[in-house]
């Protein structure tokens, strides 16, 4: 799928023990991440105070004589930042702009500041007890309500790491977390389920530490990776090194599979092997379990970025001829976000250009990462056909999308979802392809290396590892399939009372 789900967020932070610059790192790891959130991106660094930067849209270029500006505006040793997409608070602009991360906060005694992804399950909840401490408290989004029950811990106890326990303990969801204490320390931590990834390295002189969602982050600086933070586990840098402490059991592992389909860059790697990797064996699972279709097939196509290692893999499998017919326009950058629904078609239609002369009369098998609302799938099956396709077949490397996700991705209903109402054969009569054919479960995990509990698959499973969102999914479902209306995020809208 070309980029049109709403991702959740990225993070990256830096701490140089030589006391240069950190800035650099910073900027460099959110853009070469950016595909984890495109709406706004901000910075924090530290120098005896915290200096911020934050506004709307992608981590700008900086040219050669604004660098001086920017190293000025954000000087210091140690610094983090996020690059967002809104899983939670509103999407007007007031509300964009209130939500820009890292978040800064303090009490007469505390300060901290903090980048987040992902997204929290008992955030009415949460509101509440964050409104008895803090009543002019108006939420603008998760990271918010995190930042502000961290200072509640610093508040009590004076310890980062028991008001780190006092989050894990009492916030249901998906955090992955990097943070600055107000003496000017970089911390990270990760949700007990590690549902979001975060990973640490570290420059070869040892010099530098850094956190980031994802190993491109580390790369692009030059920093070499050393180990993902574990689920549970706070980490907080020195000058020898980050020293760890698991602060709360893990009980169930549960990192998102849907990173290995379409969030996680293909050259980020997650366990021991790179993305591009598990989606090549994606494709070749693909081959293997729909031997009856692609015998038939004349050429195999892939919507670019996100399908073509998957698009390899089936090629490798069938030895069916990947034919590179599908181009995107390079610099046709605009998001289906800010378009309206209607207008979503037109964009992904002017993104992709599909070139006929091999096409014509053919048997084809488009390889795509996943089908969400169906909309994009079926414009890119349209025109196929207009370019004289005789069979379109669709292999998706992502299982049926059947419910929604509590934890940072942005399908927040049943009702937006095709797969929630549709099987596989009906869901092909509705985007006009001739088959439909998704990777089995199984595949799919195997294909990461992982067991099947060590993964989140909720939204292709129903089963989610964590109970107030398990609690939602049924009753959403109950009422869904009650014929009621969905209203929005319903970890938004809903008291724990009222799930029950
Ligand atoms: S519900 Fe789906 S998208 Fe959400 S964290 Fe789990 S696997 Fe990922």
């Amino acid at each position: 799928m070309l980029k049109l789900l709403k991702e959740a967020c990225g993070v990256f932070g830096a701490q140089d023990f030589k006391r240069d610059s950190v800035f650099p790192y910073i900027y460099w790891g959110l853009r070469s991440q950016n595909h984890r959130g495109h709406q706004s991106h901000g910075f924090i660094t530290f120098d005896r105070e915290f200096n911020l930067h934050r506004e709307l849209g992608l981590v700008p270029k900086i040219e050669r004589e604004d660098l001086q500006n920017w190293l000025t505006r954000l000087p210091g040793h140690v610094g983090i930042g996020s690059i967002r997409y809104t899983t939670s608070g509103g999407t007007d602009e007031e509300s964009l702009i209130k939500g820009i991360q890292p978040f800064l906060a303090e009490t007469d005694n505390a300060k901290i500041a903090m980048a987040f992804n992902g997204n929290i399950v008992n955030n009415s909840q949460l509101k509440r007890e964050i409104r008895v401490e803090f009543p002019d408290f108006t939420y603008a989004c998760d990271a918010e309500l995190l930042c502000r029950k961290l200072l509640l811990g610093l508040e009590e106890s004076r310890s980062l790491a028991s008001s780190v326990t006092a989050c894990m303990r009492d916030v249901e969801g998906a955090f992955s977390v990097a943070g600055i204490t107000q003496r000017g320390e970089l911390f990270a931590f990760r949700d007990p389920c590690g549902i979001r990834p975060l990973c640490c390295g570290y420059s070869e002189d040892k010099n530098i530490c850094a956190v980031s969602s994802e190993t491109v982050g580390l790369d692009i600086g030059g920093l070499e990776f050393d180990f993902e933070v574990e689920p549970g586990e706070l980490v907080v840098a020195s000058e020898n090194g980050f020293k760890r402490e698991q602060l709360v059991k893990c009980e169930s592992r549960a990192l998102c599979g849907f990173e290995f389909a379409y969030f996680a860059r293909p050259d980020s790697r997650i366990g021991d092997r790179y993305v591009y990797e598990i989606r090549e064996d994606f494709g070749r699972n693909l081959g293997k379990e729909y031997t009856e279709i692609t015998e038939d097939a004349d050429i195999i196509i892939s919507i670019p970025q996100t399908s073509n290692d998957a698009a390899y893999g089936l090629h490798e499998e069938t030895g069916i001829r990947w034919e590179r017919a599908s181009r995107r326009h390079r610099y046709v950058t605009e998001r289906a976000f800010i378009l309206l629904p209607r207008e979503r078609h037109s964009t992904i239609d002017k993104k992709i250009n599909i070139l006929d002369r091999r096409l014509h009369g053919k048997n084809i098998a488009v390889v795509e990462d996943s089908i969400v609302r169906g909309d994009t799938t079926k414009t890119i099956v349209q025109k196929l056909r207009r370019k004289g396709a005789k069979r379109v077949d669709l292999f998706i490397t992502f299982p049926r999308i059947i419910g929604p996700c509590f934890y940072g991705i942005d399908m927040a209903t049943y009702g937006e979802l095709i797969g929630s109402k549709h099987n596989a054969q009906e869901i092909a009569e509705i985007i006009d392809a001739d088959t439909v054919n998704y990777q089995s479960l199984e595949g799919l995990v195997r294909a990461t290396g992982l067991t099947r509990d060590k993964l989140c698959l909720g939204c292709i499973t129903s089963e989610y590892p964590t109970p107030l969102a398990q609690k939602m999914a049924n009753k959403m479902k109950e009422r869904f399939e009650g014929g009621h209306k969905e209203r929005g995020r319903i970890y938004e809208l809903a008291s724990e009372q009222t799930i029950s």
